[in-house]
């Protein structure tokens, strides 16, 4: 039988502790440590174990789950918040929203819009990211199918071409982590190899792309699939187009929103078993009223209604966006498609990290990383979040607004 300290996973050296949160089952890349203990010192985790916890303040979590804090890799705000508005206070609403909800880390994404207008977006923006309040940011279009745009105002389409994504990489000045495209567009293909060779995740979605069109821009260095099954041609057993295409692929991390509205949970546990907990990461696409009240809303320049959390165009009724939170995610991973804890916490939290580039940062717990966590209750609800050693304030509470 193993001792505690075989439970180890190294510590900080000569780190004085600020804090233990102990009691807690804590969750670890392979397991979960019944009577875990994190100790955090300078914003960081110093140390984590079970049994007997180190000297300090302890805060004692009465045997709650303890899991990383959450990463989402595609978001477009939240709070009455919408990272396209360019306005500082809603840009603070959005993050804020979904902190309080555990997400520690996240890309602010934007929906297609003129050249002119997503650089003014990115330029409000880009303060965030220097402020490290987000990890980036992810453009969603405009270089995709009109034929699958969903909830992407038509009249904002392009086809792709250097110059344009050279203008916005330039614009962004490193900003932008993450480009949504459908490569069957002319030039789709040539922009993804761009992208990948600037350092850019170029993620294939909103697609009408049949496999013969998606392969070749896999290998030209595609990497994720942006919310598989929605805004892409469908699954078809004589035609797999970019589902099955995607899917299947070893080298794609398939994204998916987890709402049990977007996608069916026997679909969403059937492609998350496929794909692994090596290619699965939770996304919450959420928009402007994700926790805040029902009503009317704008994604981009087209009006939504929320009815219920549910977000639809106004004018055709197709889903715009979702009004999910990544612990919501979390929870219908578990309870709705019956996976496991720890495939739950992989696709929250270390595989987005790492699909990121910041797995050496965040996403895990364990030594050396951000003090960035979630305390779940036995509900899966979140009771505290820390980030970056630092309590998180109103945690859980939603914003009420009309
Ligand atoms: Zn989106």
């Amino acid at each position: 039988m193993l001792g505690p300290d075989q439970y180890m996973l190294g510590c900080v050296k000569g780190a004085a502790v600020d804090f233990v949160i102990t009691g807690g089952r804590v969750t670890v890349p392979d397991r979960v440590l019944d009577d875990g203990w994190v100790a955090i010192a300078g914003g960081v985790i110093a140390e984590v174990g079970t049994g007997a916890p180190p000297e300090g303040r302890q805060v004692d979590v009465d045997g709650a789950l303890v899991v990383p804090g959450f990463v989402d890799t595609h978001c477009h705000g939240g709070g009455g918040g919408s990272f396209s508005s360019g306005d500082p206070d809603e840009l603070a609403h959005a993050v804020r929203a979904h902190r309080r909800h555990g997400t520690t880390t996240m890309l602010a994404s934007l929906v297609s819009d003129p050249i002119h207008a997503l650089c003014d977006q990115m330029s409000a923006l880009k303060e965030l990211v220097e402020d490290g309040e987000i990890a980036g940011i992810h453009l969603e279009g405009p270089f995709i199918s009109k034929a699958r745009c969903g909830a992407h105002d038509p009249a904002a389409l392009l086809e792709p071409d250097t110059a344009t994504i050279n203008a916005l990489l330039g614009h962004a000045r490193g900003a932008i982590r993450m480009v949504t495209l459908a490569p069957e567009l002319l030039g789709g293909v040539k922009a993804v190899r761009q992208l990948s060779e600037s350092g850019v995740i170029a993620a294939i979605g909103h697609t009408d792309g049949v496999e013969e069109q998606i392969l070749p821009a896999i290998d030209a260095g595609a990497s994720v699939a942006t919310h598989l099954f929605n805004g892409m041609r469908p699954l078809h057993h004589r035609e797999p187009g970019p589902i099955g295409t995607l899917l299947d692929d070893e080298r794609i991390t398939v994204e998916l929103i987890c709402d049990l509205v977007h996608v069916h949970p026997t679909v969403l546990r059937l492609a998350a078993r496929h794909a692994g907990h090596g290619r699965t990461v939770l996304i919450t696409d959420a928009m402007s009223a994700t926790d805040a009240a029902d009503g009317s809303y704008r994604l981009g320049t087209l009006e939504v209604d929320v009815t219920e959390g549910v977000a639809t165009l106004a004018e055709t009724g197709s889903l715009a966006g979702s009004t999910l939170t990544m612990d919501a995610a979390f929870r219908n991973l578990v309870r709705g498609a019956k996976l496991d804890i720890l495939d739950a916490v992989r696709a929250t939290s270390a595989k987005p990290a790492e699909l990121l580039g910041v797995a050496d940062r965040t996403g895990s717990l364990r030594a050396g990383l951000a003090a960035d966590l979630v305390v779940l209750d036995a509900e899966l609800r979140p009771a505290k979040v820390l980030r970056q050693g630092k309590w998180v304030a109103e945690v859980g509470t939603a914003t009420l607004r009309t």
